[in-house]
């Protein structure tokens, strides 16, 4: 009932109530005894009696073409919503007759309605877009050079004293203008006397100039170790890129800005009330959060900077207590909810190539098949612990090796203990065959497969040719076979912006002009059902949001034009008019 509160101070109620008060619940009064402050305890009572008792709407929206995505009303015109809820779609005429006194109206001028987006795989990682040097762009197709790399990292530079790092984020090897690969000497010009490393936005490699080698006493005669390399040139010099383990030999080396505990909080929930803000400028209003400070979150969401709705995927620690504690999947409110585990991994990359595959990568020599990081065994027995747990499954499975090892270990689990509608999740689920689509329908598997990649990351897809990628983010294999195949955006290392993703699906092109696995295209409704019905599927909140029916959340983006009829390649450049969540606008261009 506290959400009907709008407009009085749900903060200062509660503390009135904690103090001082009697509760009545069933979503009656909480009265104050011997209060003074009670006339406002009863004002803000009767506002709230008057929102959920009066039949006027909060909210009415009408002239749009609204795609509901709900089978019983495909297209409609107007909307109402009323406590954050939707509570009636239909006709303009219809709806407008509900308009009260109260009611705030919107007219879309013949805009398109969708449902909120839903992103069902995301490491929203907002302190590194907020405080860090971005060196590329983390949200669209941009090439930079090399140049403007380097000095950027000079200024910051600049400020930092010696012997201290600096670092740049969000670098793409496949996004530069030069046409060449970024070296050691390109950031020994950064600085001599700093530690320098730049970091690809995929997450496995990163590059550093001679003082980061240096301090880590790495030199040309240094072997590579297990599960990484020190990367070297022609003639053998390091070259300054340096790949997945073999970057825990820099960990300890050189300084870092140290935080204290009351500013790593605080640079958290500015990070997050940062990111929350992108998302609902893309018109994400769902994201499947890859842990984080889940306290962090908490404090934003009370002090209102929280945008959109999380659902928080847990690992680690805060994992072991909710398995110790009989937390299961679900726990929570609208707003932030406990989902499934965050991506348990069994394989290497796609965008970075190291991904499992049943048949060596095209052209590789000695002949490479990727990596599996985890055994069958610790999968099993991982799988089973939080299968028994009550807590939603959920695995990094990129190649179709990976894949397999996942439906192994689930099929094991479910048949030791059998629970209906479990739904494990599989993150990418990227490269599949006939007998894995098979059994994914079987298990009633749910993959949150990679959304922006077929238009952001279409330049790395000549690794894998176009044999291979008739299988990759297969979409169309999926729905197909009944499979609800949700949308997983994996930034950073994927932009996130659902348009980007849709278009993609679509036309399966890549900024570069090139298509790869055209027959894996579906069509714009079946997108839009991937990126908004499909993913309140994934988190088993499907009779909550995803579609504009009455009852549900009232969660929905106003596009400037409609991507049925907008050419398809310029889905992506459709303009986010509005983004709704829980009947409030949260994001206005
Ligand atoms: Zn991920």
């Amino acid at each position: 009932m506290f959400a009907a509160f709008r407009g009085g101070e749900p903060r200062a109620l509660f503390e009135l109530i904690a103090e001082d008060a009697v509760w009545l619940v069933n979503g009656t009064v909480p009265v104050a005894q011997r209060y003074e402050g009670r006339d406002r305890i009863f004002e803000l009572f009767r506002e709230t009696r008057r929102l959920t008792t009066s039949p006027e709407p909060d909210l009415v929206v009408f002239n749009a073409k609204v795609y509901t995505m709900d089978a019983t009303t495909p297209i409609a015109a107007a909307l109402a919503t009323k406590a954050g809820r939707f509570v009636a779609v239909g006709s303009t005429a219809d709806i407008r007759a509900l308009v009260g006194k109260r009611t705030q109206t919107l007219d879309a001028k013949q805009m398109t309605i969708v449902p909120g987006f839903i992103d069902c795989h995301n490491h929203a990682g907002g302190t590194t877009l907020l405080y860090e040097v971005l060196v590329g762009n983390p949200f669209e197709v941009e090439f930079v050079t090399i140049a403007s790399i380097v000095d950027k990292l000079r200024a910051k530079a600049r400020e930092t004293p010696p012997g201290v790092w600096v670092e740049g984020y969000f670098f793409d090897d496949t996004k530069l203008k030069d046409k060449r690969p970024l070296n050691v000497h390109d950031l020994d010009l950064v600085s001599g006397e700093h530690p320098v490393a730049v970091h690809h936005r995929g997450g496995h490699t990163s590059f550093y100039n001679s003082k980061a080698l240096e301090l880590a006493h790495i030199t040309r005669e240094t072997p590579n170790p297990a599960g990484g390399t020190f990367d070297r040139d022609a003639s053998g010099e390091l070259n300054g890129r340096v790949t997945d383990r073999a970057r825990s030999a820099f960990n300890g080396v050189g300084q870092r800005h140290s935080f204290t505990a009351d500013q790593r909080a605080e640079r958290e929930r500015n990070g997050l009330a940062h990111i929350s803000k992108q998302f609902v400028r893309y018109g994400l209003t769902s994201v499947h959060h890859e842990n984080g400070d889940l306290s962090a979150l908490q404090d934003v969401h009370a002090r209102g900077d929280l945008l959109h709705r999380v659902s928080y995927e847990s690992s680690g620690r805060v994992l072991d207590s909710m398995i110790a504690s009989g937390l299961t999947t679900g726990f929570g409110d609208e707003w932030i909810k406990l989902g499934a585990t965050s991506e348990h991994t069994i394989d290497g990359s796609f965008s970075e190539r190291t991904m499992a595959l049943g048949t060596p990568y095209p052209g590789s020599q000695p002949p490479y098949t990727g990596n599996i990081t985890e055994t069958q065994e610790d999968l099993n027995a991982w799988v089973e612990r939080v299968h028994r747990a009550g807590i939603q499954v959920n695995c990094h499975a990129n190649g179709d090796v990976a894949i397999d090892m996942f439906l192994t270990a689930v099929e094991r689990a479910q048949k030791l203990l059998p629970r209906a509608d479990a739904r494990p999740k599989i993150t990418h689920c990227t490269l599949v065959n006939d007998d894995l689509v098979r059994r994914i329908k079987a298990v009633g598997a749910v993959p949150a497969m990679f959304t922006t990649y077929a238009y952001y990351n279409s330049d790395k897809f000549v690794f894998y040719g176009e044999e291979l990628m008739r299988r990759c983010m297969a979409y169309r294999t999926l729905i197909d076979a009944g499979v609800p195949a949700a949308a997983g955006s994996d930034f950073s290392p994927g932009p996130f912006a659902p348009l980007m993703g849709i278009q993609g699906m679509v036309t399966r092109t890549g900024w570069d002009g090139k298509t790869w696995g055209a027959n894996q295209r579906i069509t714009v409704d079946e997108a839009i059902r991937v990126n908004t019905v499909n993913g309140a599927y994934a988190a088993h909140e499907e009779s909550l949001k995803g579609s504009i029916t009455e009852g549900k959340l009232a969660d929905f983006v106003v596009l400037a034009d409609d991507p049925h009829t907008v050419s398809k390649d310029k889905i992506k450049d459709i303009q986010i008019v509005r983004t709704v969540v829980g009947g409030a606008t949260k994001y206005q261009s």
